[in-house]
């Protein structure tokens, strides 16, 4: 292995123990895929892209360190896709674009305009707008 995954590791070795959590091979291997593919993977997206590697990674495994992470805070999930939950670790505020022909997500207005209510006291929120991509536009 080369110094600086060494090092990459070590990293998130450290965040992962910040949080509490037991820093296990598998879980640096998901949290390390997670910075280095910032495409909004779905659990079986990470799994599949994974499992080649890691040939003891079970999906389970994939799903609980997923919602493991998203419980601490660590990412966050997306329900842009109806009922296929997709994992995000940019925390930060920003909202999702979903293009409808090649299924690709994008992170847009890193600045997203507040929504407040005069009546009710807003913590959070996610927002998703659908259409077709700059890509896809000029196909
Ligand atoms: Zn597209
Ligand atoms: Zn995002």
């Amino acid at each position: 292995m080369k110094r600086e995954n060494l090092v990459y590791s070590e990293e998130i070795k450290e965040i992962l123990l910040k949080k509490g959590i037991a820093p296990s091979f598998q879980r640096i291997k998901i949290y390390e895929y997670l910075i280095s593919h910032r495409v909004h993977p779905s659990a079986e997206r990470v799994y599949i892209d994974l499992v080649g590697f890691i040939p003891t990674l079970s999906r389970t495994t994939v799903h609980s360190t997923l919602n493991l992470f998203a419980d601490k805070g660590m990412a966050r999930r997306l329900f842009i896709d109806g009922n296929l939950v997709r994992f995000d670790i940019d925390s930060s505020d920003h909202m999702h674009f979903k293009c409808t022909k090649c299924g690709e997500v994008y992170d847009i207005l890193k600045s997203s305009p507040k929504v407040t209510s005069p009546e009710h006291k807003v913590l959070s929120g996610e927002m998703y707008l659908y259409g077709i991509c700059k890509k896809c536009k000029e196909e």
